[in-house]
């Protein structure tokens, strides 16, 4: 097998099983393997530790397949890999009430690159690295056979593509094209979806366990939701008592899919409002206005995209927040997020905290959130922690 030479002392990550291995760790790479190709990585000692996939244009030069050296990187190895998958979330995926669930969650599931996400019937998958690239009709035929669906489609058309020197791709990859619009059941809520067209592959499933959140939090309460994208907190503040609910996007057509959204749960125009506006103005002008509200949510875009990017994207999240508190009453409850990874849990706290006490406010956190069990962390790579989130209530 060609093989992937590691400098002196750079194999410790791995025997901590963290699957990347950067350009830099890198001592000479042998047989000029392919993109996508199987690698045998060795340490500085000549001694065989794992099997990786090749990817000469990113920094991140390899990921590992599988940390016993002596197992093939075959059809077999990813259907194991698909099954183990699928078993760890079954009472997820048995539950008529979260027809919308993430099967396959790249590096912790130990498919680097790999997400899955099922929609009812359908299945939608992006391939973000040239090693699952390499294997997509393996992986796909695998799927149709381990999870019956009526079709699968690729959302591959992320930017970190070409990272990997792979071009955008979407289309249906197998069995029939899914509808326009995909309904889902969460909670007994029902959510409308675009999987050709909608972010990421079509919904925010990461925010599942938070919407729930939400709605619990809602009963009585009136309700501004900042970057509404689709309805999703708005919906569940009113299945949660909400006793109404602005909802705030820059996307006029996300909050026309919203619109579709409250009218299939059965709610009614005076429940809701939806504004078509840049938060960060609205927040200033409903301040002059002197609005209030019982609860904020700020569920923002990734304002952080890189390491780079932090020092913008800490003072955007804090302007909203402290914007955001000048408007809530005492006692008013403040559910902000972050899915920037470059943005860790104690600084958002920070941030936060600033923001609060220069709006001339105080208050305590009463839940710390983040992304679904369906998206979970696996536990030698704390990378795939992205999503946090903070309940603060405001004296
Ligand atoms: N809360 C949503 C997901 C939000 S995604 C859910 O649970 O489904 C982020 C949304 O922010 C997108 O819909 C995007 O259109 C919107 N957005 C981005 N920048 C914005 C801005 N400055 N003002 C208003 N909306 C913005």
């Amino acid at each position: 097998m060609k093989s992937l030479h590691l400098n002196k002392g750079r194999e410790s990550s791995l025997l901590r099983r963290h699957p990347w291995i950067f350009s830099g760790a890198i001592q000479r790479v042998a047989g000029k393997p392919q993109a996508g190709e199987t690698i045998s990585v060795i340490d500085a000692s000549g001694k065989a530790i794992a099997s990786a996939a090749y990817s000469p244009s990113s920094q991140i030069r390899a990921r590992v397949w599988s940390f016993d050296t002596e197992e093939a990187i075959d059809e077999a190895f990813f259907k194991r890999r698909l099954e183990a998958a699928i078993k760890r979330r079954k009472r997820l995926l048995d539950d008529p009430q979260r027809s919308g669930c993430r099967i396959v969650y790249a590096e912790s599931d130990e498919l680097p690159g790999l997400i899955v996400d099922r929609y009812g019937d359908y299945l939608v998958c992006q391939f973000f690295f040239v090693g699952v690239e390499a294997w997509k009709s393996v992986i796909v035929s695998l799927l149709k056979d381990l999870f019956p669906c009526k079709g699968i489609y690729e959302r591959s058309d992320a930017a970190v593509r070409s990272r990997e020197g792979l071009e955008p791709m979407q289309g249906v990859l197998w069995g029939e094209e899914p509808p326009e619009i995909v309904q889902i059941n969460e909670h007994g809520r029902l959510y409308g979806l675009s999987i050709a067209h909608g972010h990421k592959t079509g919904f925010y499933l990461d925010q599942f366990d938070n919407r729930e959140i939400v709605r619990k939090l809602c009963e009585g309460k009136s309700v501004l939701n900042c970057f509404a994208y689709t309805g999703g907190f708005g919906v569940a503040a009113l299945q949660g008592g909400a006793t109404h609910v602005v909802n705030v996007d820059s996307s006029g057509s996300a909050l026309e899919f919203a619109r579709g959204n409250f009218a299939r749960n059965g709610f009614n125009e005076e429940q809701y409002e939806l504004i078509t506006a840049n938060v960060f103005d609205l927040l200033r002008e409903y301040k002059s206005q002197g609005r209030v509200f019982e609860v904020i949510v700020l569920d923002p875009p990734k304002f952080a995209e890189t390491k780079a990017q932090f020092k913008k994207a800490a003072r955007a999240y804090k302007d909203i927040a402290l914007q955001a508190s000048a408007l809530l009453s005492p006692g008013g409850l403040l559910v902000s997020f972050s899915c920037s990874g470059a943005i860790d849990l104690p600084l958002f706290q920070k941030i936060t905290a600033d923001a609060v006490l220069d709006a001339g406010r105080t208050g305590q956190i009463i839940h710390y959130l983040h992304q679904a069990q369906d998206h979970p962390v696996g536990l030698p790579f704390p990378e795939s922690l992205y999503l946090k989130g903070l309940v603060s209530i405001l004296d």
